[in-house]
């Protein structure tokens, strides 16, 4: 059986929902712990609390997927008296790493706001806020006929020249290439002090901006010549974009009444918070797990009727009332959502690892 080490895991969550997404101020990653202890069991949570690493334990888990940082501020001191330090203490003491996926897990295609905003079935979907526009660039390398398949087949395995659902896209023309080793070389092919001419193949590929390094790598490694010879186009089109929040429709209109139903029955809730006449039909829905409050107006230029969001205050609640939208304050645990689909990803990807998702409520608020 084939054994995976965290930096493995984190390495498949990543693919999915790549650390450039990130926000700035975030704090995703390895948290605690170790990249290269073997994986034995995965738990995915929303929160790292105390109660989350004692069914960790118990569980015998030793690598945590949380979706907020367990460390965010600084720490100035660890102090095992604190509730945080009593977690690092217990983590620490049991070998077990923790991993957040944040807010890139928020922005990712299938990420977070997607999750809830497929629980409420919307359709016509776009981003509330965009975020990323992915730069492309065009990967020209010059390889002999003899191993321009390894290099080719190297690129597209490692997920480079994909085009929408195409992998390994490249366009290749053989020519002629020419070069003289110079002193103090041990050249593959040719002579010192003498021109080469190689039978070569021109390959062109479309790669991410983030994917450049990786790229040339994985050339460097495949392509038997010292010097590899290789041109790089910033391309004028973008790739894909990315954003936090969706916009997108109800299969068909609803009372604003019936829109909170709808939310609680999506999301397991007894109650929620609205603002607005509940008799005001509900066409175009926004939501944003999480605190959304910064995204009143963003909701309110896209046209929404409501915002669905969490951690909405008073004035916040006040202001998107007094610009005529409707919000319905779900809290922030409604990302818990992620739990299961998160666990799910990891599953499909390596059906060897026991991955569970944490039992626990780590929602502090009550209703009485
Ligand atoms: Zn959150």
């Amino acid at each position: 059986m084939t054994t995976r080490t965290h930096k493995d895991i984190f390495n498949l969550m990543e693919k999915w929902a790549p650390k450039h997404l990130a926000y700035d101020w975030d704090n995703i990653g390895l948290q605690i712990g170790s990249v290269n202890d073997e994986t034995k069991k995965i738990m995915v949570t929303l929160d790292v609390v105390e109660s989350v690493v004692d069914e960790a334990i118990e569980q015998g888990v030793n690598l945590i997927i949380a979706h907020h940082p367990l460390l965010f501020k600084p720490l100035q001191s660890i102090d095992y008296s604190s509730f945080q330090g009593k977690v690092i203490k217990k983590l620490i003491q049991h070998d077990i790493t923790v991993y957040a996926a944040h807010t890139n897990l928020d922005i990712a295609h299938g990420g977070v706001n997607d999750m809830l905003s497929d629980a409420l079935k919307l359709s016509n979907k776009n981003h509330l806020v965009t975020t990323h526009k992915e730069s492309l660039y065009k990967l020209v390398v010059y390889v002999p006929e003899t191993h321009a398949e390894s290099v080719r087949i190297a690129l597209g395995d490692n997920g480079l020249g994909h085009i929408g659902h195409y992998s390994h896209c490249s366009f290749n023309t053989n020519g002629t290439g020419t070069f003289k080793p110079l002193e103090g070389t041990d050249p593959f092919i040719g002579e010192k002090d003498k021109i080469a001419e190689v039978a070569e193949v021109k390959i062109e590929t479309v790669i991410k901006e983030q994917d450049i390094q990786q790229a040339l790598q994985i050339v460097e490694k495949n392509h038997p010549y010292e010097e590899v010879a290789y041109d790089l186009y910033h391309l004028a089109q973008d790739g894909e974009t990315y954003g936090i929040g969706i916009v997108g429709q109800l299969d068909t209109p609803a009372s604003l009444l019936d829109v909170c139903t709808l939310v609680k029955d999506a999301f397991h809730l007894d109650t929620v918070r609205v603002t607005g006449d509940q008799n005001k039909t509900i066409q175009k829905v926004a939501i944003l797990g999480g605190s959304g409050e910064k995204f009143i107006q963003q909701a309110k230029n896209k046209g929404a009727d409501v915002y669905i969001t969490g951690d909405m205050t008073f004035h916040q609640a006040q202001d998107a009332y007094e610009m005529g939208l409707s919000v319905i304050d779900a809290g922030h645990y409604i990302e818990e959502i992620m739990k299961q689909a998160t666990a799910d990803y990891i599953k499909q990807l390596c059906e060897e690892i026991e991955c569970i998702t944490s039992q626990v409520d780590t929602n502090p608020f009550r209703y009485v």
